[in-house]
């Protein structure tokens, strides 16, 4: 049998290993039987290795990433609270819109499209104002932007705030050292370089964030989200115990436990090079084909995903349809701002060298076919020569 299955290479969800998926399609076990509780304990104690944050509390929760982000804001947050949000795109944005409902006061400082928010800016708002938490978007996928984690969780120190990094489009796959940078908060989501489908919630908290969560006056606002609920479980499965409050997505703890397995075999500094390594070779080989990024220099650029603004004399809907016929399955822009004129093209996880090599084949192809004469092997040549490198 032929098939013509495409690489998913959109920023998440993204391809899984054989592995995950053979955990994925096992039967579903019961959430208290011995050997998935003892998934579920060496899931939180991997996480804890992969955040880099041994003295973190782990929460492992069935949800997307929103419920991450929105589960730091309903603990960390009380009514009238002044937070910070620093934000590089669409996902910052949709950060303070989730802080304002649990009855935090938002400012939100935003950076130029493709461009980080100058650190002198954040550090005169924080003199200026007794903020409790600032959050900030490693990597905001709308944008292809990447934030220098280790400068904001220094900030959040120097000015006594609680730091919440939305890793949901960087956590395994750039460096986050949370413990040793002082970030309270980082969260993130299974479907993106952790590489596992979607459906999990996945976040380590900081002492410091416990101890604030415990020292609240009021009641959090989300039944749902509400640490009261789910730090039992944690304890629980830790300890090796059986526990209920929301039945766990059992297949997706088993699929977590086999690809945290894998990002820890492979070495999370071996890691975070193949990553940087990877998202050099496609930008260079991007710029070979003539197109620009939008962050606005490589100080700045992740390289979990790429994000190229389309030629002027290309449309997204004829480009997006000539890209019917590549190997690969890329998205389409997200910030309402110029939406129609980017694609962005997920590099993280397992993504091979092949992969890289078929989408710029891909893309080149596609710019030739909507009239915009591009060269294919510049693009292709670009990769060869950065990954040799
Ligand atoms: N933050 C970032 C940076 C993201 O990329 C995403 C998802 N694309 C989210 C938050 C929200 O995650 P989810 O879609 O899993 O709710």
């Amino acid at each position: 049998m032929t098939t013509n299955r495409k690489t998913l290479m959109i920023p998440g969800p993204i391809e899984c290993e054989t592995n995950v998926l053979q955990a994925m399609g096992a039967p579903p076990k019961s959430h208290t039987a011995p050997d998935f509780i003892k998934s579920f304990g060496n899931c939180l104690n991997m996480m804890k290795k992969v955040w880099m944050c041994p003295s973190g509390q782990p929460f492992l929760v069935a949800g997307t990433g929103t419920l991450a982000m929105e589960m730091a804001a309903a603990n960390l947050i009380e009514e009238d609270d002044h937070a910070l949000v620093i934000s590089t795109g669409y996902f910052g944005k949709r950060y303070a819109e989730i802080l304002e409902r649990h009855g935090a006061k938002i400012t939100i400082l935003e950076a130029p499209v493709g461009d980080v928010v100058k650190t002198e800016d954040i550090e005169e708002e924080l003199q200026h104002r007794d903020y409790k938490l600032m959050t900030f978007t490693h990597v905001d996928t709308s944008t292809a932007v990447m934030v220098d984690a280790a400068s904001m969780g220094a900030l959040g120190r120097k000015h006594n705030v609680l730091t919440v990094l939305d890793g949901v489009c960087s956590v395994a796959g750039e460096e986050i050292r949370q413990e040793e940078w002082g970030i309270d908060v980082v969260l993130t989501a299974s479907q993106k370089a952790i590489g596992i489908p979607p459906g999990l919630a996945l976040l380590v908290a900081s002492p410091k964030a416990m101890e604030t969560w415990k020292s609240r006056k009021t009641r959090v606002r989300s039944y749902y989200a509400d640490w009261n609920n789910w730090l039992p479980i944690m304890d629980a499965y830790t300890a090796g115990k059986p526990a209920y409050f929301g039945t766990p997505a059992v297949n997706l703890v088993t699929a977590l436990e086999t690809g945290l397995n894998n990002i820890l075999q492979e070495g999370l500094q071996e890691r975070f090079e193949r990553h940087k390594k990877t998202g050099l070779a496609f930008r260079e080989a991007i710029r070979a084909l003539g197109l620009s990024m939008i962050p606005k220099n490589e100080t700045v650029a992740a390289n979990t995903l790429s994000a190229p603004y389309l030629p002027e004399d290309v449309s997204l809907p004829d480009f997006m349809k000539a890209m019917g016929e590549a190997e690969v399955i890329i998205a389409g822009g997200l910030l309402p701002e110029i939406k129609g004129r980017y694609i962005r093209i997920g590099h993280m996880g397992s993504v091979a060298h092949t992969d890289l090599m078929n989408a710029i084949r891909g893309i080149a192809r596609s710019l030739n076919q909507c009239g915009h004469k591009t060269d294919e092997d510049r693009g292709v040549l670009a990769i060869e020569e950065t990954m040799k490198e």
